[in-house]
């Protein structure tokens, strides 16, 4: 969100398009429900579908995008490198917390049912847990419950993890430290940007496409 807002590009996040099918209470997010209930995570085809769908729009043609939540497995990043121009994807940004504090750190989250803006319950809204942006109810995800939250960092480590080496494979990969304050690690993520925008060629290049 931060990174999306400091690039004025867009945020292209599974996780809020998956919550928004949810709301919708269509077929698909009946099924969608189902699955993020249990923790687990949604088929590939209907990820990519998803997100081929929103690239395909004019923001992110024109600008970038800057993707998150995706790709979660191997099969989900031949399927988005299959889908992009050669080299059109820049960077891919490993944000590394340990498992503890991401434990802990996915219990405590809150987060806006009407605009997806996060709180924790150290950093409460400023108002009886009505969103300081929307005001809309701030509560916690069901797909945030301790069991559930267990078997999320399960099948990361099965289907995610080797995302990395495919990744540093392709020279696309970069590192950041996870641990601090939200502002501290957007900091991080985008000096690393900067970083590898050094090795572009001048102004004329908007954005970066992040994972
Ligand atoms: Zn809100």
């Amino acid at each position: 969100m931060r990174l999306s807002h400091h690039y004025v590009v867009p945020h292209v996040s599974t996780g809020d398009m998956l919550r928004a099918a949810v709301k919708s209470g269509s077929d698909l997010g009946t099924k969608v429900k189902e699955v993020m209930d249990r923790g687990e995570l949604l088929g590939d085809d209907i990820i990519m579908e998803m997100v081929a769908e929103r690239l395909a729009e004019p923001d992110a043609r024109a600008r970038g995008f800057i993707l998150d939540g995706c790709p979660r497995t191997i099969r989900q990043a031949e399927a988005l490198a299959a889908l992009m121009a050669p080299g059109a994807i820049d960077l891919v940004v490993d944000i590394e917390v340990p498992t503890v504090q991401a434990m802990r750190r996915l219990a405590s989250r809150r987060v806006c049912t009407d605009c997806g803006a996060n709180y924790s319950v150290t950093t409460p809204p400023k108002v009886n847990w009505t969103c300081d942006i929307c005001g809309g109810e701030v509560i916690q995800r069901e797909d945030d419950t301790e069991d559930a939250i267990i078997r999320r960092l399960e099948l990361y480590e099965r289907q995610t993890a080797p995302l990395i080496e495919w990744y540093e494979d392709r020279n696309q990969l970069t590192k950041i430290n996870g641990v601090g304050a939200a502002e501290a690690v957007s900091r991080r993520v985008i000096r690393a940007v900067e970083e590898r925008r050094g090795r572009w060629q001048g102004p004329g290049r908007p954005s970066g496409r992040l994972l």
